[in-house]
């Protein structure tokens, strides 16, 4: 299996469980953006402050310094040897950065899986959704709840839903998306590194789909 992955999706396909159970599975590390702009946010950095004028519109962070920060979570140890790229790059000036970033140390990405999942049910997923203020595991108050309700199954922490669920930002995530990250299927697609999987399908075939996807 390859080491570097770029996990393609709209908002609420599922791109965080997944990417998880599969950085797991490969051993590498899950490289999440909107995680590391939470991470900011919450140690009141500049760059989180920065970033939440743009989160709660729904809106994208600006490129240099979402690049800046995902390049140098990338550059860590523990995501040097791979890592799954999930809500990163979302522009095609980010991918292009990207690129350019891994091919400058003769790497590269080896595939980009785009999880696929129809516009109704993204709202429906994203409005139910709750996460864990310690690990970040989502659950889903009607499809995944957690075993107590609240409470995170895999730490134990607390459960919030996140300010931009309201149904208002997520109809601005979900024309954002439209807007300036659907173009990158084209780009990963004439890359030939596209992969196309039904992200309506069970937590465990998702997964499954994605592995045989990678592993292509
Ligand atoms: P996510 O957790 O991936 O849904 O990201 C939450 C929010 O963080 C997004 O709606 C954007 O405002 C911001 N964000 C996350 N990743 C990026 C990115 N690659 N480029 C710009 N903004 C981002």
């Amino acid at each position: 299996m390859s080491a570097r992955v770029v996990l393609l999706g709209p908002p609420g396909a599922g791109k965080g469980t997944q990417a998880a159970l599969i950085a797991e599975r490969m051993s590498v590390a899950h490289v999440a953006s909107g995680d590391l702009f939470r991470k900011h946010l919450s140690e009141g950095t500049e760059l989180g402050a920065l970033a939440k004028t743009y989160m709660d519109k729904g809106e994208l962070v600006p490129d240099d310094v979402t690049i800046r920060m995902a390049l140098e979570r990338m550059a860590e140890p523990d995501a040097r040897a791979g890592c799954v790229l999930d809500g990163f790059p979302r522009t095609m000036e980010q991918a292009k950065a990207l690129d350019a970033a891994l091919e400058e140390q003769g790497e590269r990405i080896a595939s980009a899986p785009l999880i696929e999942v129809e516009p109704e049910e993204l709202v429906r997923r994203l409005a139910g959704r709750w996460i864990c203020r310690s690990c970040q595991t989502p659950y889903h108050e009607a499809f995944s709840p957690p075993r107590t309700a609240g409470l995170c199954d895999a730490c134990g922490g607390g459960l919030y839903q996140r300010d931009d669920d309201k149904p208002e930002v997520v109809r601005a995530r979900l024309e954002t998306y439209e807007r300036q990250t659907a173009p990158l299927i084209a780009y990963y697609e004439a890359q030939g590194k596209l992969r196309r999987v039904n992200g309506q399908r069970s937590v465990e075939q998702v997964t499954a789909d994605l592995e045989a996807a990678i592993g292509a």
